[in-house]
């Protein structure tokens, strides 16, 4: 690409290559939409020294296939699960969730609640496939550094990196919860701190996980162990108060293996060795609107971030590419009048951020009551939603994109 590009206006600029941006990008680009990617850091695949990546996420099956439809396949990654375990540390109740009780199956998605996929795995397939599409320029080691937003509909916006100006009909931000490009056009967010900290390693149990995904609320913070593709190593993603996490990451391995053992209280017996542990600050914000300027979209973290207790982050971020994917297909090539269309998306990705993360934060506050009434009645709650199907269905229908 030329140095200067001021005076051609490109189809779309996209601002991130995480996940999200990655997929966005590769989507329109097989779409027929030429597409410039932004990225300062290209991504790497990352093994600790259990031989996964401390990153993981959860993917639908709905995020699946997505991906598979971009021609990323992980079929021959990742762990699949059919089951989720659910349980409380002051309660006897449980919740346990199959891939049968969710009432609509995904199209050409597995029988599975979803699938335990390494970030950088992910992110890495992703970018093999862009640095290669002849339909994306892949701007590497350069970040967005100003922007002149649109004033009226005709115009285009106009963006600057250290190295060049582009001029774009389309911009959409994926650079992550800290978005510069948000920052950059004065875009807020309604932020609301958690007060938690995700402590993330890799652990290795003395029992099988049989591939059911455990969760169990502590008072401080949940602690999930997802099964990864060796049939005793769980990914952990432990929620906590900022001091515990301060106070837990500086324990040695075998002190460390010994609180998370109790944590979990031995459901998979003795935690026989973990990996290195890295903390990431827990906040939920909502941008104010998904298109707050003309021609620029939101997506992903840079749009919404929501707690990480339901793994529905990502899955999220996909959601939005889809809903762009469905106005662009309505729209010919180089047509300018999706402009109601996104103010709709806006709308309605807005309405289901605001839903989700209040929701997490019941859940969060919640569990988080020691008092026995409030230990009762989410006892009540467990074994109410465990007992009926359709209260099980509806639960799965929100955490995979269905509400
Ligand atoms: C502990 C934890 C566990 C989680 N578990 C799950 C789970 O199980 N399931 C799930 O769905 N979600 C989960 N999530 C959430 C999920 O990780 C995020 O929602 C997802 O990674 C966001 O992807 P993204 O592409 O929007 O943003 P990011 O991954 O943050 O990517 C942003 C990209 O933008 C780039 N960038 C930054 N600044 C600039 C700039 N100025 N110019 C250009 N590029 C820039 C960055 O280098 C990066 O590549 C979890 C999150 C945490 C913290």
């Amino acid at each position: 690409m030329a140095e200067d590009d001021a005076a051609k206006a490109l189809d779309v600029v996209i601002v991130g290559a995480g996940l999200v941006g990655s997929a966005a990008a590769l989507a329109l680009a097989e779409r027929g939409r030429k597409v410039t990617l932004i990225e300062p850091v290209a991504p790497v695949r990352e093994q600790g020294q259990l031989g996964f990546d401390l990153r993981t996420v959860a993917l639908s099956g709905t995020s699946q296939a997505l991906l598979a439809g971009l021609g990323i396949d992980l079929s021959d990654h990742g762990q699949p699960f059919s089951w989720m375990q659910v349980w409380e540390e002051r309660g006897t109740a449980s919740l346990a969730f199959n891939a049968d009780d969710a009432d609509t199956p995904h199209r050409g998605a597995p029988a599975s609640l979803g699938r335990i996929v390494e970030v950088s795995e992910v992110t890495t397939r992703l970018w093999s496939r862009l640095v290669e599409h002849p339909g994306v320029s892949v701007l590497e080691g350069e970040a967005v550094e100003a922007l002149q937003p649109s004033v009226r509909e005709d115009d285009c916006v106009e963006l600057q990196t250290a190295k060049r100006t582009l001029r774009s009909r389309l911009l959409i931000g994926a650079d992550g919860g800290r978005s510069a490009t948000r920052q950059l056009l004065d875009v807020a967010v309604d932020a609301r701190p958690t007060g938690q900290m995700a402590l993330v390693t890799v652990a290795q149990f003395e029992r099988v996980h049989e591939a059911i995904a455990r969760q169990r609320f502590l008072l401080d913070g949940p602690l999930a162990l997802l099964p990864l593709s060796e049939p005793k190593t769980c990914a952990i993603v432990w929620s906590m108060s900022a001091a515990s996490a301060s106070d837990k990451v500086e324990l040695a391995d075998t002190e460390f293996a010994q609180a998370l053992q109790h944590a979990s209280e031995s459901c998979l017996g003795r935690v026989t060795s973990v990996d290195s542990r890295v903390t990431f600050p827990l906040v939920q914000q909502v941008i104010d609107s998904f298109a707050p300027r003309p021609r620029v979209l939101f997506l992903g973290d840079a749009a919404r971030v929501v707690h990480p207790l339901a793994g529905l982050g990502v899955n999220m971020g996909f959601e939005d590419v889809a809903a762009v994917l469905a106005i662009v297909d309505r729209l010919p090539l180089g047509s300018d009048l999706g402009g109601p269309l996104y103010a709709r998306l806006a709308r309605r990705r807005g309405l289901r951020a605001q839903l989700m993360t209040g929701l997490m934060s019941a859940f969060q506050l919640g569990f988080a009551q020691q008092a026995p009434l409030a230990a009762l009645v989410r006892n009540m709650g467990m074994r109410a939603v465990d007992s009926s199907e359709l209260l099980k269905a509806g639960f799965i229908r929100a955490a995979t994109g269905g509400l």
